[in-house]
């Protein structure tokens, strides 16, 4: 077996064979030159996909969304943002750092934003208050336990951003996931948005690299936004050549994920300690408050690690994701590890 069972991240993903041998074959140029026909086809793949014009290969999920804050905002403006999403709470605030502007926090249900909230806090220009000029969602919602927004967010969100002249950003880091359990395709949820990122880094297993997606002159202008923050990169099409894969082979097997977060969800909620309810487990992400008479939470995960179990706390609870790289005997060992440590 295995010395651990890492349930820390999707990002902790191996890429497939599949991708060692394709990304030794890629066919590659300078990408910066814009000469390297892998990562061109990568890109037009990620946006034909969204039912977007274009797409842009960054880096990194924290580069698409600080490109896409850019390029939607200039300064004395506000975006408004989830309180518990990621690109608010654990993107370095780039939000302040690079685009230079203010978020606007807003409390939510499971992530999706209520209109009427909304409405109340988009802020109009005055000597005194920034101007509102972006919304940001994020589906599937990684700190709300990998939540599945309902579409009626987006057509929501949309109208209010028609009404006020706003732009609509998706974190659709884990857009796949969300796909895959609510039957909604991802162009559905891109349809209501200005602008997409998602990550191909995660449960669809490659190394690096995710994408950002929107019409063609906003993409123009993102990649000048990319060169200047470090991202533009050479023979990418070694590793866009992965990417490829990840969105042709590997978005349906993410449901095993589903499945399996699901069964190790159901195995552990009622373990003395544990508050979860196996309902909120909508995809691959579990985040459960733990409460015990006895263990911290760092305790607790010092005892999950030694029986070979690696899990993360985050926002004052514990998380624990499933990806190619758990199987049901992994889920297994987890599952005995939780009632060994808990029950005594
Ligand atoms: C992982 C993640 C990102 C950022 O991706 P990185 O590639 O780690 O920078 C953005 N949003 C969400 C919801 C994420 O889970």
């Amino acid at each position: 077996m295995k010395l651990y069972s890492d349930f820390r991240s999707d990002t902790v993903t191996q890429p497939t064979e599949e991708m060692r041998r394709a990304l030794m074959e890629a066919e590659v140029g300078d990408d910066v030159l814009g000469d390297d026909p892998t990562v061109q086809k990568l890109e037009d793949l990620a946006a034909s996909l969204m039912g977007k014009e274009a797409g842009l290969y960054v880096p990194s999920g924290t580069m698409g969304n600080s490109i896409a804050v850019k390029m939607w905002t200039r300064e004395l403006e506000e975006v408004i943002v989830e309180e518990k999403s990621h690109i608010y709470n654990m993107e370095s605030t780039h939000m302040t750092f690079i685009s230079r502007v203010t978020p606007r926090p807003l409390p939510s249900e499971r992530g999706a934003l209520a209109p009427e909230i909304i409405r109340k806090n988009v802020r109009l220009p005055s000597v005194h208050t920034p101007r509102t000029s972006l919304i940001c969602l994020e589906n599937t919602h990684n700190n709300w336990g990998g939540a599945v927004l309902p579409l009626e967010t987006f057509v929501e969100t949309r109208k209010i951003a028609d009404e006020f002249g706003l732009k609509v950003h998706l974190d659709g880091a884990r857009i796949f996931n969300a796909s895959q359990a609510s039957g909604v395709p991802v162009k559905d949820y891109a349809k209501y948005c200005d602008s997409v990122m998602f990550c191909l880094s995660k449960g669809l297993s490659s190394p690096v690299g995710s994408m950002l997606v929107s019409d063609r002159q906003t993409i123009d202008y993102a990649r000048r936004f990319r060169k200047a923050l470090g991202g533009g990169m050479r023979q990418a099409g070694i590793l866009a050549a992965c990417g490829i894969i990840s969105l042709t082979k590997m978005v349906a097997r993410l449901k095993e994920d589903h499945l399996r977060a699901k069964r190790l969800a159901q195995a552990i909620y009622d373990l003395p300690g544990i508050t979860l309810k196996p309902v909120d487990v909508q995809t691959n992400i579990i985040v459960l408050y733990f409460n015990h008479p006895k263990l911290t939470i760092p305790e607790f995960l010092d005892k999950l690690k030694e029986n070979g179990i690696l899990a993360l706390s985050v926002f004052g609870g514990i998380r624990l994701v499933t990806h190619k790289d758990v199987d049901d005997e992994d889920v297994g060992r987890a599952i005995k590890a939780f009632k060994a440590i808990l029950t005594v």
